[in-house]
């Protein structure tokens, strides 16, 4: 006899993870299931650690999106005895004379109650030597952000989720191509999948899934990620020496010296379109001679250091960058949440909790986060 589920979730990414673990919390059947297993190495959130900051220039809505998430992460790490997932570094913003971005972010985080430092060129030289600050005119300091272990945070979330009751498989599902009400998904074996509602929290693969409605709509963009080996005994690129950073007017960021991996750091400027399922996981030379460069430039002391480790990842970009979250137009039970677009990792349990909110409350819908407002052109204006 088929099983019957309330509510299946597509991928378990964090966006799914963290979707299932809200809906069977409010006690839902829930099946989850991912093609090649939670956070996989294709996964957006396969990457072994994520920034969690809350400044986001004027857009409000993901300050407090964040900030509803890092409550959210922190307890669910205290509850299941996982704390070591998440690393207090600080996230600090550096950027020239006058940024825009960093003077509406600290309007915000006022406004939003969050703690911050504002630190001008001579405290920025004096605390962070090891940082070139060429450019650079002052810094804003959030110091209880920092880094989420990303993809051992999401086996956690799926782990915790199955205790809550919910199922778990792995199953790549063949994309419904029906209207209306539908009643059951299929997997690539053939086997008939039937719950009450489904939720496709299928990150970059969402275009590839619904080509006609998602086709143009999601941006897979390639994006290389560099760890630096730390020179031996030298304490300058660890927390708490060094904060997890970001250069503004480069779009660069990275974190410090976690379990003892090195420095990582990477360009958040889109890369070429790239399939998920098939794209080379192995970085580019031009990346490797992009970011030689940029450390050179930022980390003078870790200009000819070795690269310890490498990652090659993909964003799934929406046109702006805001989220996707939104009934599917043709069939009525089948949702569609993703557009992490690069910044969505953190907001994980703020995405499950609304998703919940949204199909078993009946719960208003954030116009920014519907179908209609994704454009097949990019321009973003996220970060
Ligand atoms: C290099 C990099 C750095 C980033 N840095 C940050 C950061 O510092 N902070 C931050 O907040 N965010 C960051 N992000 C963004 C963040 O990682 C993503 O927004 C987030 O992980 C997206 O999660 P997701 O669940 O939507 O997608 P994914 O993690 O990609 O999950 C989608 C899942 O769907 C599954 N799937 C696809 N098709 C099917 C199918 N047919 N059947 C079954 N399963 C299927 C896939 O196997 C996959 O596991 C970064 C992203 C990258 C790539």
């Amino acid at each position: 006899m088929t099983k019957y589920f309330d509510i299946a979730v597509v991928g378990a990414g964090v966006f799914g993870a963290w979707t299932a673990w809200h809906l069977a919390r409010r006690g839902q059947r829930v099946l989850l299931l991912d093609a090649y297993g939670p956070a996989n190495a294709r996964a957006s959130s396969a990457g072994e650690s994520r920034i969690i900051r809350m400044g986001y220039g004027a857009d409000e809505i993901y300050t407090r999106w964040a900030q509803r998430a890092y409550t959210q992460w922190q307890d669910f790490f205290a509850s299941n005895g996982h704390r070591e997932l998440f690393h207090k570094t600080g996230v600090l913003w550096l950027a020239a004379e006058n940024d825009e971005r960093v003077r509406e972010s600290a309007a915000t985080l006022t406004r939003c109650g969050v703690p911050f430092e504002q630190l001008n060129r001579s405290t920025l030289q004096a605390r962070y030597p090891q940082i070139g600050l060429e450019g650079i005119a002052g810094g804003l300091l959030e110091p209880e952000s920092g880094v989420l272990m990303a993809r051992r945070a999401v086996a956690a979330v799926v782990e915790d989720t199955v205790r809550a009751g919910a199922e778990y498989r792995t199953a790549a599902i063949v994309a419904p191509r029906k209207s209306g009400k539908i009643v059951s998904v299929t997997t690539s074996a053939g086997e008939s999948i039937a719950a009450g509602a489904f939720v496709f929290t299928c990150g970059a693969w969402l275009g590839k899934i619904f080509p006609d409605v998602l086709g143009g709509r999601i941006f897979p963009s390639r994006q290389e990620v560099f760890f630096f080996g730390i020179p031996p005994g030298d304490l300058r690129f660890a927390p708490p020496a060094l904060p997890t950073f970001l250069f503004q007017e480069e779009l660069s960021y990275g974190m410090p010296d976690l379990e003892s991996r090195g420095l990582k750091i990477a360009l958040d400027a889109h890369g070429e379109c790239v399939d998920p399922d098939t794209q080379s996981r192995i970085v580019s030379p031009k990346a490797l001679e992009e970011i030689r460069a940029h450390v050179a430039r930022r980390f003078p002391a870790l200009r000819d250091a070795p690269i310890v480790e490498t990652r090659v990842c993909q964003y799934e970009n929406t046109s702006n960058g805001d989220f996707l979250i939104d009934r599917h137009p043709e069939m009525s039970n089948v949702w569609f949440a993703g557009g992490g677009s690069g910044h969505g990792f953190k907001h994980g349990p703020t995405m499950g909790e609304y998703i919940a909110g949204r199909l078993l409350d009946n719960a208003k819908g954030e116009p920014r986060f519907t179908l209609a407002t994704k454009d097949v052109v990019q321009r973003r204006a996220v970060y």
